[in-house]
């Protein structure tokens, strides 16, 4: 039974009909998750790269510790299942980037922003206004949040709003940590967002960008524009520049590498169990595989043909650990 003021039967149906990609599973993407599912979005495809670890707990709340290890993307999904079954997930284990973001993103009504670099929501960026897709952007550190809904054709996007700031390297995860609480208002206002996309009405955070401080718990509007120079939106189908011909090795939070290949892959896991079997330590899991080497590195290797490196010194140990699995 329905008893919220101003939301019929007609906004649940069209809720139950959408597609929502939610990009990042860690800080942002836990708490909008469990709102999505438990709101009642048809679909959601979960999109993420990295392993669950203890430190994630604290602010990670779609998981607990027995996840410890899995694929955050898959460890989500089984959790969000038990919560409301009815909701069909779909995970995608692989780092969003100029290769694949289009491929992962087609088909989705919205999407919404977990992410924790300005690396990647650029490519974001990019593919939502390729494809016509609502963007609900949200950024959060410390104790400091910015949100903005972009709209293709409607509005301008991330780029207009950020121009062409770059990561501080001194500013992500690993030096700063975010607070559990501002995540949680963060994703609640890109959920709120959704909800309104899906309902056909207007988000409250069209052109406008609004910062939470929750330091000193204030909330502040600012009105944006459009750019009419700006180097995506204004032109009618951005280019996403092309990824090099080498699997991307990315040193996550955790220290651990994610790699990520050229093209997404539909991989045979259970032929390439049986292939490494003799070499490595294999456990088959249902979309992946957690493979121990001999000298010490462990890897986790995805469908898609992603893969995140434990216990590697360097970028280049990761790489060649993974191209060792894949080329055996
Ligand atoms: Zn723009």
């Amino acid at each position: 039974m329905l008893v919220l003021k101003d939301f019929s039967e007609e906004n649940m149906e069209s809720i139950i009909r959408s597609t929502v990609s939610v990009v990042g599973a860690g800080g942002l993407g836990s708490p909008s998750l469990r709102l999505l599912s438990a709101i009642g979005f048809g679909k959601l495809r979960i999109i993420d790269r990295d392993i669950v670890e203890l430190s994630n707990i604290q602010r990670q709340t779609v998981f607990d510790t027995s996840d410890i290890g899995l694929p955050k993307a898959e460890a989500a999904a089984s959790n969000l299942e038990r919560m409301n079954p009815e909701v069909e997930y779909e995970t995608v284990s692989l780092s969003l980037d100029e290769g694949n973001a289009i491929d992962i993103l087609k088909g989705s009504d919205l999407i919404l922003d977990g992410l924790d670099s300005f690396h990647s929501r650029r490519i974001l960026n990019k593919a939502s206004i390729t494809l016509k897709i609502p963007y609900v952007f949200a950024g959060a550190i410390e104790y400091y949040a910015n949100l903005s809904t972009f709209i293709p054709g409607r509005t301008g996007c991330l780029e207009c709003l950020v121009g062409d700031a770059t990561d501080d390297p001194d500013n992500t995860c690993a030096q700063v940590g975010v607070s559990p609480t501002l995540l949680s208002i963060a994703a609640s206002i890109e959920v709120r967002e959704a909800v309104l996309l899906a309902t056909g009405k207007e988000p409250k955070l069209m052109n406008r960008l609004m910062t939470v401080d929750i330091d000193d718990l204030s909330f502040d509007f600012f009105d944006i524009t459009k750019s009419e120079t700006c180097p995506t939106c204004s032109v009618l189908t951005p280019e996403i520049p092309k990824a090099t011909n080498k699997p991307r090795v990315i040193m996550l939070c955790s220290g651990n590498y994610s790699v990520t290949p050229t093209e997404m892959l539909t991989l045979d896991l259970d032929s390439i169990a049986e292939r490494i079997g003799s070499r490595f330590t294999v456990t088959r899991r249902k979309r992946f595989l957690q493979i121990e080497t001999e000298s010490g590195p462990s890897v986790t290797l995805m469908r898609r043909g992603s893969a995140v490196v434990k216990d590697v010194k360097s970028p280049e140990e990761a790489l060649e650990t993974y191209l060792e699995i894949m080329n055996y």
